[in-house]
């Protein structure tokens, strides 16, 4: 079995998962029904969709007399921790800091989730750097082109 991390979940292909994810199990008529309006694709076009996910086995398929019924092989969790993963590994370490400040900024959040993002905070910072080291191959950032 293929592990769940080497699953890459496209833009499109994700719609199809939210559907599938949120109802557990469904078949291509309930995911055509959720997605025709919101995304204006034709059927087919989420029919095609469907067949990659179960070719990457992110979807598994049973028969139920003539209906194929479709569940999910990976978890919301940990497709949108390979995504998150994705992009921060596209940004020298330095600029995550960054990144997650905008994400935060771009947010809107509960007095909850502030309440634990200023906890994680307050842990980070007992093990806080001065400065976060660039790990960037050399060309590739401006911090180690200055180094030359
Ligand atoms: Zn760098």
């Amino acid at each position: 079995m293929e592990t769940i991390t080497s699953i890459k979940i496209t833009e499109a292909e994700w719609e199809i998962m939210r559907v599938v994810w949120a109802s557990g199990t469904v078949t291509s008529r309930e995911i055509v029904k959720v997605l025709e309006n919101k995304k204006q694709w034709k059927s087919a076009t989420i029919k095609t969709l469907i067949g990659r996910l179960v070719d990457k086995k992110a979807l598994m398929t049973t028969k139920d007399g003539n209906k194929f019924i479709y569940s999910a092989l990976v978890t919301e969790e940990n497709s949108m921790e390979f995504y998150t993963d994705d992009i921060f590994s596209r940004v020298c370490d330095k600029q995550r800091g960054q990144l997650i400040a905008n994400m935060v900024m771009d947010t809107v959040l509960s007095k909850s989730d502030i309440d634990r993002l200023r906890k994680l905070l307050e842990q980070k910072e007992m093990t806080a750097l001065d400065e976060v080291p660039c790990n960037c191959i050399a060309g590739q950032c401006e911090c180690n082109l200055s180094h030359h």
